[in-house]
């Protein structure tokens, strides 16, 4: 899959006289407010910007907005415009000062939400199950590629060395384009994502970073914003943040988005039986958990659920304590505290947050 670009200009573009233009005093009053949202692919990204003349404290104070929803795959040209509500306010890490970006959900002309709008009916589940008070932490790994839809940093001609020395390397000969990483783990914390951590992964120029643990609706307001943050902060270096599941065919590991979740019952004193109980809700409807974990219904998650490179296979349901062959992990500290949390490891890179935590939570605690 290579790129639509031949090449990206962008890292190369001087930064110096950049510099200059974002250090210009900006009028008393007015802020800069990215409003930003997800496609009708369910997986793409867009943004566009806008002046605000006060500093909003809760996305009520913020305008709701529209776009060109032709554009985006998500309405026809004679009836184009397409709202976008305020949901969720991070701080700027570009622009930095009172300016920020702006998580909006996506509604047609006659308000109903788009198709690709996961969070409403998320919300509602999250709302139902609030008492229950239901954490989730996300593994996003994603890979760098070049222009050319190679992996970065991988030989033109060939492949690197087999997998081993990668996971969580360190050296030029075992980890690619640490700087990206670095920068949008920064650029997370200040933003006010709940980033926990980030690790390199098992293909060369695959990282991870994970978002948690977050109480319900957050966790997909986060990670949406920290995917935003990656693939900008790409950009400017001039790499491509690729969340396909499976972007080398062959040897090399597929990338997922794990989910790790827990009740309040879990965390408690003998959890495990509240996370017993819910695997075994869990092994009771498979398939509806493998359509709602990537935005194709289990088509993109069959090229990498293959049952090898640490995966269980996309037909069949298993659990087991520390064993990453299987759909549903307990971890093994979990087991010897008989608490915490259980990890679904089948959603896939590109799933949407929304999407996933919602299946889990209406398995898990509405008995849906
Ligand atoms: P792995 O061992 O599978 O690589 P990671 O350390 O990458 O696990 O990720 C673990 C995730 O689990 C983190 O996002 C963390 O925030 C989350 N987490 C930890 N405790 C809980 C809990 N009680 N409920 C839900 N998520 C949790
Ligand atoms: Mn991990
Ligand atoms: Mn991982
Ligand atoms: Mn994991």
């Amino acid at each position: 899959m290579a790129s639509t670009l031949a090449d990206s200009p962008n890292a190369k573009l001087n930064k110096t006289l950049l510099a200059k233009y974002m250090d210009l005093p900006i009028p008393d009053g007015k802020i800069q407010a990215m409003y930003i949202w997800i496609d009708g692919t369910g997986e793409g990204i867009r943004a566009k910007t806008r002046t605000l003349t006060n500093v909003p404290s809760s996305p009520k104070d913020l305008p709701r907005w529209n776009y060109d929803g032709s554009s985006t795959y998500q309405a026809n040209g004679e009836n184009s415009d397409t709202y976008l509500q305020p949901v969720a306010i991070y701080k700027d890490p570009f622009r930095r000062g009172n300016n920020i970006l702006v998580l909006c959900d996506t509604y047609k002309f006659n308000l109903e939400p788009t198709e690709t709008n996961h969070r409403i009916s998320c919300l509602a589940a999250m709302k139902a199950a609030a008492d229950q008070k239901p954490w989730f932490g996300i593994e996003q790994e994603y890979t760098l590629l070049d222009h050319d839809g190679r992996p970065l940093g991988w030989p033109k001609n060939g492949f690197p060395g087999a997998q081993g020395p990668y996971y969580c390397g360190v050296g030029a000969d075992r980890v690619v384009a640490r700087d990206i990483v670095e920068a949008h783990y920064r650029a997370c914390l200040y933003a006010g994502v709940n980033i926990a951590g980030s690790n390199a992964e098992v293909m060369p120029a695959q990282w991870e970073f994970q978002v948690g643990p977050c109480e319900g609706i957050k966790m997909g307001d986060d990670l949406w914003m920290a995917r935003f943050l990656l693939h900008r902060i790409a950009e400017e270096f001039g790499v491509i943040a690729t969340l396909d599941p499976k972007p080398m065919p062959g040897d090399w590991n597929g990338a997922g988005a794990h989910c790790n979740f827990s009740t309040l019952a879990m965390r408690e004193a003998n959890g495990i039986v509240d996370i017993n109980q819910a695997i075994e809700k869990l092994s009771k409807c498979h398939e509806k958990h493998i359509r709602a974990y990537d935005p194709k219904q289990g088509l993109d998650n069959a090229r990498r659920l293959t049952g090898r490179h640490e995966t269980s296979s996309i037909h069949d349901f298993s659990a087991g304590v520390a064993n990453r062959g299987c759909s549903i992990r307990i971890p093994r500290e979990v087991a010897d505290e008989k608490k915490g949390y259980l990890e679904d490891r089948r959603p896939s890179s590109n799933c949407d947050p929304y999407s996933v935590t919602e299946a889990i939570v209406r398995t898990v605690c509405l008995n849906e």
